[in-house]
């Protein structure tokens, strides 16, 4: 097991999240965790757990991998939806074990509603609307036939949800784009009525959409990156802010990733510090060099620009990210020994690395970063 770094969560901070979250959207809305890219980083199956005791009961995934890790933890407990991959090979599993799923495509609606025939169970689906983002779903003409087939094979397809997903709610340069999208969602919502049948839910809400614009809600938001603490995009937290009177994030991150000093060492002033000559060292330095590199998920474009903290203090990276090591710049830094904790994100004493920061620092989405980070890291759950 990998003992170069830990990943610790805090479900304390993520049950202030969620119920923060929940207070938000009313009681009547459905809460589904979005768990894919391994919980955001944070560890799937530790994280899956963690939030089941803080009272979720709803979570989306991507594919079947990350479907069948919940179903291993959590069983019938909780609704699992999967949004995107779904194998030929693995709708008889899903189907059997009444895991949800998107349809975008008429092909996958055959194929459902034959293994769903063979097994004499109803498929549980979600029907995807193509509303403007062009990934998946079914467009507005296709719909008709669409609805025609969800009566014929009732009695093997259960229509449990109506859904669609936003192309970038998180930036008003698109709220344009996002309007019509929840336009066209309206039309395809009448397209059902007409035909005479309804699903039993609707949902298209991720979190931007969630708050930039609330009646995107409907009976169930898929929330991804709030319930980790995080905001979608500035434009997000300052649009939510501007709503209240108290001017304070509501939110607490979740997450914390630390290693230790690997070994201490001083240089002279005109020495280069690792590969190449990226870094020269101008003054006497301390040096300190920590066992995490980017084949941890720690991104080499962090050379020269990333800070950790060590003593409750920041330090920068100095020379490039290596495969397996960094090294840092220690030296106004007392007794920094072999086995100190180093912090790559966040808290340590009163300072923290937040992901937005370093996020800033890189040019990569809070997104891209937390799921960046090795899946062999531990997760542990404080
Ligand atoms: C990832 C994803 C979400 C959640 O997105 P966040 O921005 O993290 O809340 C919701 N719906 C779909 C279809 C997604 O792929």
């Amino acid at each position: 097991m990998h003992k170069n770094s830990v990943i610790e969560v805090n479900k304390s901070a993520y049950q202030n999240n969620i119920d923060f979250l929940k207070k938000t959207f009313g009681k009547k809305v459905i809460f589904s965790s979005v768990v894919k890219g391994n919980a955001y980083g944070h560890g799937l199956k530790e994280f899956a757990k963690m939030a089941y005791n803080c009272g979720v009961r709803h979570f989306s995934v991507f594919d079947v991998e990350e479907a069948k890790v919940i179903f291993d933890v959590l069983g019938n407990n909780v609704t699992i939806l999967i949004m995107g991959f779904v194998a030929d090979d693995d709708l008889p599993w899903v189907i059997e074990n009444q895991i949800e799923f998107f349809v975008f495509e008429r092909y996958r609606l055959a194929k459902a509603t034959k293994v769903a025939k063979k097994l004499n169970i109803k498929a549980i689906i979600h029907i995807e609307v193509e509303t403007g983002m062009n990934r998946t779903g079914f467009t507005i003409p296709m719909l008709k036939k669409v609805t025609q087939f969800l009566i014929k094979e009732k009695e093997f397809l259960r229509f449990k949800g109506l859904c669609t997903h936003y192309a970038g709610a998180e930036s008003i340069a698109n709220y344009y784009r996002v309007s019509k999208q929840i336009e066209v969602f309206k039309k395809a919502e009448e397209i059902f009525i007409e035909n005479g049948i309804q699903p039993e839910i609707k949902h298209t809400a991720c979190s931007a959409a969630s708050i930039m614009f609330p009646e995107t809600r409907m009976d169930l938001v898929r929330i991804g990156i709030l319930q980790f603490g995080l905001w979608p995009s500035s434009e997000v937290l300052v649009s939510y802010l501007n709503s209240k009177k108290n001017k304070k994030d509501p939110l607490q991150r979740i997450i914390k990733w630390k290693s230790e000093v690997m070994s201490v060492k001083r240089v002279k002033p005109g020495e280069f510090v690792g590969y190449g000559i990226s870094f020269m060292a101008k003054e006497k330095m301390k040096i300190a060099t920590v066992p995490l590199g980017y084949a941890h998920g720690y991104s080499r474009s962090l050379s020269n620009t990333g800070r950790v903290l060590v003593k409750g203090q920041f330090c920068r990276i100095i020379g490039t990210v290596n495969m397996n090591m960094l090294t840092i710049d220690v030296t106004n830094i007392d007794h920094v020994r072999k086995g100190n904790e180093v912090v790559l994100l966040g808290n340590q004493d009163e300072t923290s690395i937040t992901i937005a920061s370093f996020s800033d620092f890189s040019n990569q989405l809070n997104y891209e970063l937390l799921t960046r980070i090795s899946k062999s890291i531990p997760r542990k759950i404080i």
